[in-house]
């Protein structure tokens, strides 16, 4: 059995069956502060399917962003999670130039052990009933597989492989994203951009940052990593020669630049003092625990962060060019962009001695509100 619960109508449910107007009031005002348009609950006990979609906004187009599967503590944790993504889908389709609004979904479990088709193509039918104000793509917990089983009962979707007509793993051109995020703060700091002789420390060498490693070793860099998979350290820091960090290892450690590709706010009040680094860029979302708090910090270090939701805007270039047609060609051109967005985004920050992650707000909002003003006067 299908069922969709707008976010509005399962608070009511919640308010009649406790009486708890705070309740009601707090989250809805959360909506209303990071200015959500809409969140769906999906629930289907015939596959053990939990998912929310949160559609934040679709001024410019409709919302696009990844599916995460994750085992969360709790569906309040879920819930924190998708708005906090999908937000941020708005602002790096914004600044990125494209088309698309902003989108996010989480579905709850594990997805080593919960997946199934029958769940995925069950989701699918959820983001078809949204009439294609949500498309989905992967994330972390979701493959181009599962893309493949929701592509059979819906047409909004992307991310699905290559195989089947789709751009395959986007991860390669978030990687040369991240990478020219990396040298436009280079540029910015050292005066030059080429990267031989710096040092990076990658944590997280999953799929993008192994892709990532990859680049910066072609390059002579010295590069340090650090993952909770063993194996796979071992493994990357054979392959391209370079060298594994403990955990507890990084935030002290001689680099010039830090790469976060893993989790995100690994940037907060309790990291940000140990830090030595020149430069913060790496392709996790929502990098600081506290956009105002810590960018400020940051500021007053002199340490340059590089908005993650910029430099970490080739996966969603990948899916866009998926649905446009675009071919390979275009889509590296839209990825380049990413190093002169870099560089206007610094000027800006330091023009108006303003944290990066706030100047790169800035220049999105103005172009949601310009291309607004324009839809509305005709
Ligand atoms: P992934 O799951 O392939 O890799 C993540 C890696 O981080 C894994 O190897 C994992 O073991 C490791 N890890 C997890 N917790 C860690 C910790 N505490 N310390 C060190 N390592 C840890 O994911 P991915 O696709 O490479 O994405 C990495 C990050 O970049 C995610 O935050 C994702 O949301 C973001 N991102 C990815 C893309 C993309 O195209 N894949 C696009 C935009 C943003």
């Amino acid at each position: 059995m299908f069922f969709i619960v707008s976010f509005a109508a399962c608070l009511i449910n919640t308010f009649l069956m406790t009486g708890n107007s705070s309740a009601v009031n707090s989250i809805l005002d959360q909506l209303s502060a990071l200015g959500h348009k809409k969140v769906v609950f999906c629930n289907d006990p015939d596959t053990g399917l939990k998912a929310i979609i949160a559609i934040h906004d679709t001024t410019l187009g409709p919302a696009l962003g990844g599916t995460r599967m994750w085992s969360y503590a709790t569906e309040n944790e879920a819930l924190q999670d998708v708005l906090r993504l999908s937000r941020s889908m708005t602002y790096k389709a914004a600044i990125t130039g494209l088309n698309l609004g902003g989108g996010k979904a989480v579905i709850i479990g594990d997805s080593r052990k919960g997946k199934s088709e029958a769940m995925m193509r069950s989701y699918g039918r959820f983001i078809q009933n949204l009439n294609g104000e949500y498309i989905t793509a992967e994330d972390l917990g979701t493959t181009t597989k599962d893309m493949e089983y929701i592509s059979m009962e819906t047409k909004h979707v992307t991310g699905v492989p290559e195989s089947i007509g789709g751009m395959g793993d986007p991860s390669p051109t978030t990687a040369k994203g991240v990478y020219l995020g990396i040298k436009a703060c280079v540029k910015e700091v050292f005066g030059t951009d080429i990267l031989a002789g710096r040092s990076v420390v990658v944590q997280g060498i999953g799929n993008v940052g192994e892709q990532l490693v990859e680049l910066l070793r072609k390059d002579n860099v010295e590069v340090f990593i650090s993952d909770i998979n063993e194996e796979k350290l071992a493994e990357v820091a054979r392959k391209y020669k370079a060298k594994p960090v403990s955990a507890d290892k990084i935030f002290g450690l001689d680099a010039d630049i830090y790469a976060p590709c893993a989790l995100g706010a690994t940037v907060n009040e309790r990291t940000i003092p140990k830090m030595k680094f020149a430069i913060i860029a790496g392709s996790a979302n929502n990098q600081l625990a506290d956009e105002q708090a810590n960018g400020q910090l940051l500021l007053e270090k002199n340490i340059l962060f590089a908005p993650d939701y910029l430099i970490n805007a080739g996966g969603l270039i990948n899916c866009y060019s998926e649905l446009t047609g675009f071919g390979k060609k275009r889509t590296m051109q839209l990825t380049e962009n990413i190093y002169e967005a870099t560089r206007n985004v610094i000027r800006l920050s330091k023009t108006d001695n303003i944290p990066t992650i706030l100047a790169a707000n800035r220049i999105a909002e103005q172009r949601i509100i310009d291309i607004k003003k324009i839809k509305s006067s005709f």
